[in-house]
């Protein structure tokens, strides 16, 4: 059962949507020296009564509800849109990563949609990054597996977000091939500080195994100095988190880093 303000948020949807009051925020992924790579794209609602809302208010809801397919496209659409730009200005090497909800692959066919962006717009596939949870991967019956074979065939770079969250993180590793590992915040985030240690032993196992397998490894939610500087000695090459930025509004991204 929703809550109230679920119900006014989804019944907010459709007017949101065409108005445009979702917008993308860019999050930069930075090398240990502080060069940025390129950012992921996060939602952020700007409400006319409510103020700006942060999508764990209502991911969820327009997830259960069967609207997040439309949110997706419309914020995959700007992420294309502003690479179009930046590839045009000559900034091609720069990325961007989109979120690609669980849901998403029951409500369109994911793989024509983006591909369908790419061609309108003539961006290089291999700047677009999708971001697919393992659990999307695993608990997936609407061949997600063979999508992903499929979108990096097409030249996409695929990555698992929050990997280690879940409870198949390894047999995802095995059945599947991607280009990039987002180890969950979690590891960073312990309860007690006594369990410090062996997070970092986890960690320190991800990352090793990652070179084995021959993937990239970017690890969220850095906050500190200290946290870079261990885990650029475990050998992770790529950071995002509030120690370099928070998520921001395009337009300061665009004025802060390029
Ligand atoms: P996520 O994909 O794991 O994104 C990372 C989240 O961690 C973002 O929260 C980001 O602001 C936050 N974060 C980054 N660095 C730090 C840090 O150093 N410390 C802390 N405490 N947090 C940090 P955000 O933007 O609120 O997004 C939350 C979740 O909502 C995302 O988690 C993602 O699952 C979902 N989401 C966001 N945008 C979209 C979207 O366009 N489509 C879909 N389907 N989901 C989205
Ligand atoms: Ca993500
Ligand atoms: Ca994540």
């Amino acid at each position: 059962m929703n809550t109230i303000l679920e119900k006014q948020l989804v019944g907010d949807f459709d007017q949101a949507l065409k108005e445009k009051q979702f917008c993308m925020y860019l999050q930069p992924q930075m090398t240990s020296e502080g060069k940025m790579l390129g950012a992921e794209a996060l939602v952020r609602w700007q409400h006319p009564k409510r103020g700006l809302i942060f999508p764990g208010d209502f991911i969820e809801v327009f997830e259960k509800t069967g609207l997040i397919y439309r949110l997706d496209r419309f914020i995959w659409e700007l992420a294309v849109q502003k690479l179009a730009r930046w590839q045009q200005e000559g900034h091609s090497d720069l990325y961007i990563s989109v979120n690609i909800s669980t849901k998403d692959f029951y409500y369109m066919n994911v793989y024509e949609t983006i591909t369908a962006l790419v061609e309108k717009y003539r961006i290089i596939p291999s700047t677009l990054k999708l971001e697919i949870t393992e659990t999307a991967i695993m608990t997936g019956t609407a061949g997600e597996l063979d999508m992903i074979e499929q979108f990096r065939e097409y030249g996409f770079q695929v990555e698992i977000d929050d990997f280690g969250s879940g409870y198949s993180s390894f047999n995802t590793l095995k059945d599947m091939d991607v280009d990039v590992l987002k180890i969950d915040m979690g590891f960073l985030r312990t309860s007690k500080p006594e369990n410090l240690e062996k997070s970092m032993s986890i960690l320190n196992m991800i990352i090793s195994l990652s070179k084995t397998l021959g993937l990239s490894v970017v690890t969220e939610g850095v906050e500190t100095k200290e946290q870079v500087v261990k885990l650029s000695q475990m050998g992770c090459g790529i950071y995002q988190g509030y120690y370099f930025s928070k998520p921001i509004p395009v337009e300061e991204f665009e004025k802060r880093y390029m």
